[in-house]
């Protein structure tokens, strides 16, 4: 049993760089779609940042095999993992992935390439983050809902499709050593030291 803070940290968007391949890849091969796009991520669902009619192509362009294998690291992503541990904090991946048969062992895959094997060990896979337990969750999801009532507190990693939320948030790049800090004073987990 251990009283170390659990820090976890979602993979998309705050780790790998979902949106901007997305983007990226929908602007080179389907620009009748990208010229859809206002310029701004405003919807946390990807599709929905584009023509309605487009939604079933642009799903299935994640579906592809390999998709999940071109995405880029997130800036400053690496160190902030490292610096999570250096505060003496557990640290695990988690992600919900989508519904392929290859989709999580790509996203694993992801992870061993940009982040070592270590962390593929510390990855959690699972499509409800409520039941996994811990004092943060790192996600730029502004609605994580399951099964159960979390036991984390939800930090947001800024995107501009979760403004709207009025939550606590960060990025790599800012001090978010401090923001988790003040975030970890608020829990007390109800574990018991035998
Ligand atoms: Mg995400």
């Amino acid at each position: 049993l251990t009283i170390t803070p659990l820090i976890l940290v979602d993979q998309d968007n705050v780790l790998a760089d979902q949106c901007g391949y997305f983007l990226q890849l929908i602007a080179r091969e389907y620009p009748e779609i990208y010229r859809t796009f206002s310029g701004e991520l405003i919807s946390f669902d990807f599709e929905k940042n584009f023509s309605p009619r487009y939604a079933d192509q642009i799903m299935a362009l994640r579906r592809r095999r390999g998709f999940f294998l071109q995405l880029e690291l997130m800036p400053g992503a690496k160190n902030a993992l490292h610096a999570l541990q250096q505060q003496g904090w557990e640290v695990r991946i988690v992600t919900a992935p989508v519904r392929t048969s290859y989709s999580a062992s790509e996203k694993l895959d992801w992870i061993v390439a940009h982040l070592g094997r270590e962390w593929a060990e510390k990855t959690i896979i699972t499509r409800d983050k409520t039941l996994v337990q811990g004092d943060i969750l790192i996600d730029d999801n502004p609605e994580v809902r399951g099964l159960i009532l979390a036991t984390w507190r939800h930090i947001l990693y800024d995107q501009s499709y979760n403004r709207k939320k009025n939550h606590p948030r960060l990025t790599w790049t800012d001090d978010f050593l401090s923001l988790i800090k003040t975030q970890l004073a608020y829990k007390t987990r109800p574990y018991t030291v035998l």
